[in-house]
């Protein structure tokens, strides 16, 4: 009896952790929808994935949760028959990084260095196959891929999600995908595991809405398309967590309690706060422990 509430628990935590850790797969990979000539959306199976169809191939980002290779080639396919050239993983969550190991060694795969770093740790690379699926390219602060029409800028400004969180710029389209730094309009996941911080966060999107210039739309982690401004206020929207955070520590009060007192300007109506992740203290739970350091 009591070695099953034992086991119970362990995997009621484990699965705890997989849905802290990974945004929900949702859905089975969708059809392609297109966003600008030559560039698409693929949602379903984790992450938004974006398919940028360039002179000799398709630069993918991101490739959702494992064994999706052949339904994201599916869907592919229906809008060209170029292959695949290029993997971007904006992080080293497993449902962006699942399915790297389904596709050949000669496609090259991008990241931020640190995602490198956090996805070196993760059982899914460990393969007898050796390095299958880790990056063979990596970038610090900026990087471009391509070239001309069809370049894709790649950012990384500081700490978000993780600590290797990339912002990947379609020039020419004018469009970007910013992983799951911008999931949804929701609290965002603190993946401090993989140096996430909730105190980093609002400066990092303050650097890189001052910093990425021309982006009109924006793909996020896990929900529908945003306009650029709903990009510049998720960074407002954190720097209140903080400032919010800080002042709720020195007044004594609990995480429960500053979540409770949290109140938003009218602009950030629609936003989803309930808290379920950091348990009733939200994201304040996490903030409180990186203020406390
Ligand atoms: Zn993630």
């Amino acid at each position: 009896m009591q070695r099953s509430i034992v086991l119970a628990t362990v995997i009621g935590s484990g699965l705890f952790a997989i849905a802290v850790f990974a945004q929900q797969a949702g859905p089975p990979v969708g059809a392609a929808e297109k966003l600008a000539d030559n560039l698409y959306r693929i949602p379903g199976a984790g992450g938004n994935s974006a398919v940028l169809v360039h002179a000799n191939g398709v630069l993918l980002v991101d490739t959702k949760v494992e064994k999706q290779g052949q339904a994201l080639l599916d869907s592919i396919k229906k809008v060209t028959n170029k292959p695949i050239t290029h993997i971007v993983n904006t992080h080293t969550h497993f449902d962006h990084t699942g399915s790297n190991v389904d596709f050949p060694a000669s496609v090259e795969i991008v990241t931020q260095e640190n995602t490198k770093a956090n996805m070196e740790r993760m059982d899914a690379f460990k393969t007898d196959a050796g390095k299958v699926g880790l990056p063979d390219k990596t970038f610090k602060d900026k990087m471009t891929l391509l070239s001309g029409k069809d370049s894709v800028d790649l950012y990384y400004f500081g700490a978000a999600h993780t600590n290797g969180d990339a912002f990947v710029v379609f020039r020419d389209a004018k469009i970007m995908h910013a992983g799951d730094a911008f999931a949804g309009k929701r609290q965002p996941l603190l993946d401090v595991g993989n140096g996430g911080s909730g105190v980093a966060i609002g400066e990092t999107f303050a650097k890189a809405s001052a910093g990425i210039k021309g982006v009109e739309r924006v793909i996020t982690g896990h929900s529908d398309m945003m306009v650029w401004q709903d990009f510049v206020d998720y960074g407002e929207f954190n720097r209140l967590f903080l400032s919010h955070a800080r002042a709720s520590l020195a007044a004594g009060k609990t995480p429960e309690q500053a979540m409770n007192e949290f109140k938003l300007p009218e602009k950030f109506k629609g936003y989803n706060l309930t808290p379920g992740r950091g348990g009733p203290g939200g994201n304040f739970t996490t903030i409180y422990a990186e203020l406390k350091k």
